[in-house]
């Protein structure tokens, strides 16, 4: 055994820490409901009888403050990248990824955080396009997903055929753990596939945190529901049939997915994908290594950085970084390896950070997320570590579809130019394309969300003193190439071949119908689809 994989004294307590750990992010489109679903998760883990704290974008300031007073009460930690809870003796880390508006690289970034995704479909709507994205991301990651139909109160896509548009578009084969009784928009109550009763929807049961449930019997569901518990019997009867029962192997080795059918809004169906979490959810795994092997979550601490955050909170100048813990055991004040410098990181600031509200971690574990201020220098994809050298492949960057030439404004200022963007590129703010037929004054920022351009213009200006313009290009889609095709690829309309800092050739066009062409009349071509693109 290396020195560094030796277990650290207490390894038998990791062990046990890890095991109960659970750490996962809900990957969805927005407005399928993942807010809803996130604050009923928390309330109902939290069990605060309270009305009313859940629900709508309208009362989220008042759910904020709901949940500080809860973490003083219950002593759930919050941060802006995790929210943590117990259920059932197990500790839920729910990992924030961010959407709607701000939708960018840092949302990929956290699901190389996670062991495990919620995969939240609106049943009007089924797979939509930014939950296919950020599934090409679980996908690469080989990240178990389970899947909950959210929204079957209200009308919606047929049950078997949504199942059916699951396997079909993204190869994933459902198995359905509870069953819709009533169609969408007549949501009674599930079937339970495992035990054949009956869990009914009760509308009269008030609050936030009671679940609005009865459970009864098959005989019972029959004389109550008729021909709706009767279907919904001999629908899951035909997914028996077909094979399309949960099973563990299949669902750790991301081949199949468990489906869970809920109403956010309306709390029903949510404690089930709780305890679904804890039953059937990863623990923490040993993470691979640059070196080959992987690192045992008993040995000594490590952790992977997977999102950085700098001068966004006028309260809070630092910047702080967030990190995922691998292996060991994280204890406020210890000095870590910063593997990329080499350099000690003091982590005598560590907290769990909400909005301007922090509070300080003292101890975390495998699957936990501990925010780090004053961490100028370090990266999503960073290693922190103790003892000898260790170092998790980098995350990787994902597929950009929005393109601008950045300039600064004023020539004079070209030092600070190319020193923001330089530094916009290390932190992963964008990623930064470069050619020699544009030039060093006037690179290419590439971005998955049209939001990172800004807060890339956003900190040129007020961070390094250089005002920039933006031009946006007509680009639509970036594929892998390499040198050669650079070559053949010289002069061709809708196209461009630019190099990333990290080496990387990209070739960008316009649009799918221009790669289209381009692939017929240039057959060996190399042209990969990168991570979260859309194949
Ligand atoms: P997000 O964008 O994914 O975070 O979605 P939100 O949680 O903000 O929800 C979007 C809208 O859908 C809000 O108006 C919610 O009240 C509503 N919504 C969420 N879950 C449900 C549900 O189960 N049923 C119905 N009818 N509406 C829901």
């Amino acid at each position: 055994m290396a020195p560094d994989t030796v277990p650290a004294p207490g390894a038998r307590a990791v062990l046990d820490q890890a095991a109960r750990r659970r750490t996962i992010a809900v990957i969805s489109h927005p407005d399928a409901g993942k807010s809803t679903l996130t604050e009923a998760l928390a309330l109902h883990a939290a069990v605060i009888a309270r009305a009313g704290a859940v629900h709508g974008k309208g009362s989220r300031h008042g759910t904020v403050s709901d949940w500080m007073e809860m973490e003083r009460a219950r002593g759930i930690s919050i941060t802006s990248a995790a929210l943590q809870f117990e259920h059932h003796g197990s500790v839920v880390n729910l990992v924030d990824t961010p959407g709607h508006a701000d939708f960018s690289e840092d949302t990929y970034r956290v699901l190389a955080a996670v062991d495990a995704a919620i995969m939240l479909l609106d049943a009007a709507k089924g797979l939509e396009p930014q939950t296919l994205k950020l599934f090409e991301v679980c996908r690469h990651r080989n990240l178990p997903v389970l899947t909950v139909i959210n929204k079957w109160d209200r009308p919606g896509l047929d049950a078997l055929a949504l199942m059916d548009e699951i396997e079909s578009t993204i190869g994933l084969r459902p198995t359905p753990l509870t069953w819709p009784v009533g169609i969408a928009g007549d949501f009674r109550g599930v079937l339970d596939r495992r035990t054949g009763g009956y869990t009914r929807f009760d509308r009269t049961a008030g609050g936030a945190t009671v679940a609005p449930e009865d459970h009864l019997t098959p005989e019972q569901a029959q004389a109550l529901e008729g021909e709706a518990w009767t279907t919904a019997v001999e629908e899951s009867d035909l997914l028996a049939a077909s094979g399309a029962d949960h099973d563990q192997e299949t669902f750790l080795a991301a081949r199949t997915t468990p489906v869970l059918f809920a109403s956010a809004v309306q709390n029903f169906g949510v404690g089930r994908v709780l305890d679904t979490v804890v039953e059937v959810g990863p623990a923490p795994t040993p993470r691979e290594l640059v070196t080959g092997g992987a690192r045992p979550v008993e040995a000594p601490f490590s952790a992977v950085v997977f999102k950085v955050q700098a001068g966004m909170d006028a309260a809070h100048r630092d910047r702080l970084a967030y990190a995922r813990v691998c292996s060991g055991v994280f204890e406020r004040g210890m000095v870590v390896v910063h593997a990329t410098s080499g350099r000690p990181f003091h982590t005598k600031y560590a907290h769990a950070v909400f909005g301007r509200e922090r509070t300080t971690i003292e101890t975390a574990y495998p699957g936990d997320v501990v925010g780090l201020v004053n961490a100028g220098n370090l990266r999503p994809g960073d290693t922190l570590h103790v003892g000898a050298k260790v170092e998790f492949p980098p995350i990787p960057s994902f597929a950009p579809e929005h393109f601008a030439v950045v300039r600064a404004r004023d020539t004079s200022r070209a030092k600070q130019f190319r020193r923001g963007i330089e530094q916009l590129d290390q932190e992963g703010v964008v990623q930064v394309l470069r050619s020699d037929l544009r030039g060093d004054q006037a690179p290419v920022l590439a971005a998955v969300g049209p939001m990172q351009f800004e807060v890339a213009t956003y900190r040129l200006e007020h961070e390094f003193g250089a005002k920039v313009m933006l031009d946006h290009l007509d680009y639509g889609l970036a594929r892998r190439t390499d040198a050669s095709a650079s070559a053949a690829l010289r002069g061709v309309r809708g196209v461009e071949v630019l190099t990333r800092s990290d080496g990387e050739v990209l070739a960008l066009f316009v649009d799918r119908w221009r790669l289209g062409t381009v692939v017929k009349e240039n057959p060996d071509l190399l042209l990969e689809p990168l991570v979260g693109a859309r194949v």
